[in-house]
């Protein structure tokens, strides 16, 4: 005998046997993997609207838009764990699921540290960890820090922005030593928008071991258009 779980759908709280109902999954309009070849970076839009960055390769859930962002919200901002869990499982199944060759290691964005340490909550670790227990995928938060908190940056110019940027993030030697186990790695953020913090990790990253093979992932993308 199967024994299902019933749950409440986290969108629409019917019961449901998975964290987010069939109805609320059809309904939502997600980024078509075989047509971009699980690269974004193939789709117009996406390339324009990350025309800046360096990074070759960026794969994400959908566009930014409801019911999404309300379950990114509440995981930010409430500690709402299911979350996390739900839209993971909506990734590994939508995202990951016939990848032709998937990452060794998945590294979530770090805060910046005081920010950590305010906050005690990073979304992008909690989001990371529920796809770590969904794949084969190892995580470590540790190989990268944040030394310098880079947002809000609404009201810096570019110029003031970029300089912002430079030395924002580090790699220690010793997390540079276990970075030498690995060959294909994968930069993970809740939601990019402009890409310019992901385009310093990833620089940051490749300056030190360019011999890596980065890739990009996060739930949602807000590109300006
Ligand atoms: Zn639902």
């Amino acid at each position: 005998m199967k024994i299902t779980l019933v749950q409440n759908c986290l969108v629409c709280k019917q019961s449901s046997d998975t964290s987010i109902c069939q109805f609320c999954f059809d309904d939502l309009t997600l980024f078509d993997m075989d047509r971009y070849q699980h690269n974004l970076m193939l789709s117009p839009k996406v390339n324009l609207g990350l025309s800046k960055v360096d990074f070759p390769q960026v794969l994400a859930l959908a566009d930014y838009q409801w019911p999404l962002s309300k379950l990114l919200t509440a995981l930010k901002f409430s500690k709402q764990i299911p979350n996390a869990q739900g839209l993971a499982t909506l990734f590994v199944k939508h995202c990951l699921n016939s990848i032709p060759a998937l990452p060794q290691l998945i590294i979530p964005m770090p805060l910046y540290k005081n920010r950590y340490l305010y906050r005690k909550f990073n979304q992008s670790i909690e989001l990371a960890k529920q796809i770590c227990r969904q794949t084969q995928l190892d995580m470590d938060t540790s190989i990268i820090s944040r030394n310098k908190s880079t947002s809000p940056q609404t009201n810096l110019s570019a110029a003031q922005r970029r300089r912002n940027m430079q030395n924002a993030f580090a790699v220690s030697d010793a997390a540079q030593l276990r970075l030498k186990r690995y060959k294909h790695i994968v930069l993970f953020d809740d939601v990019i928008t402009t890409g310019s913090t992901m385009n310093c990790a990833y620089r940051t990253l490749l300056k030190h071991n360019p011999h890596l093979k980065i890739d990009v992932w996060s739930i949602c993308l807000t590109l300006a258009h």
